[in-house]
């Protein structure tokens, strides 16, 4: 590195970006490679929710495909991100340790774009409470819930 060195010229956001997702990987014990850091980065970068095809394409090049689903179960398993699907069965992804705060997801109908929400306090603590009575009723013991939006977005609805 000559005295000009290349990283004084990089934006300081983006080394802390690195070095945030570097440290992610070395507390979950994660070996740090180049496509994991690039992925995380990624996550990171866009905070919401993520199809696959799009994060392939934000990686302009530095991700393949089938490394990146590699990835994306490694990294689900540990439960480091997490993964659904959209109604049309398109897998997404998002960070859940990071931003582990329970939230529901919408989908566009007709662009398939995917954002988080968040219902009030209030209103998860009756879904709960409900989610009890259907236990009880239906005899079965609850994991999870989702709600799911499907909408027109902004772009879409004009
Ligand atoms: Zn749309
Ligand atoms: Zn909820």
């Amino acid at each position: 590195m000559g005295k000009n060195g290349y990283n004084n010229h990089m934006p300081k956001n983006q080394t802390d970006l690195t070095q945030k997702c570097r440290q992610i990987l070395i507390d979950h014990n994660i070996p740090v490679t180049r496509p994991r850091i690039v992925l995380l980065e990624i996550l990171l970068q866009n905070k919401g929710p993520l199809k696959v095809e799009d994060v392939i394409k934000l990686s302009e090049g530095k991700l393949a495909i089938s490394s990146l689903y590699r990835i994306i179960n490694m990294l689900r398993d540990l439960n480091l991100i997490s993964e659904f699907q959209t109604p049309d069965n398109t897998k997404v992804i998002e960070l859940s340790n990071i931003k582990n705060e329970h939230h529901h997801h919408i989908f566009c109908k007709s662009c398939g774009a995917v954002d988080d929400f968040e219902l009030n306090d209030d209103l998860e603590k009756n879904l709960e409470k409900e989610i009890q009575v259907i236990e009880s009723s239906h005899h079965i013991s609850v994991l999870s819930h989702s709600l799911e939006l499907l909408s027109l977005c902004n772009e879409c609805k004009r």
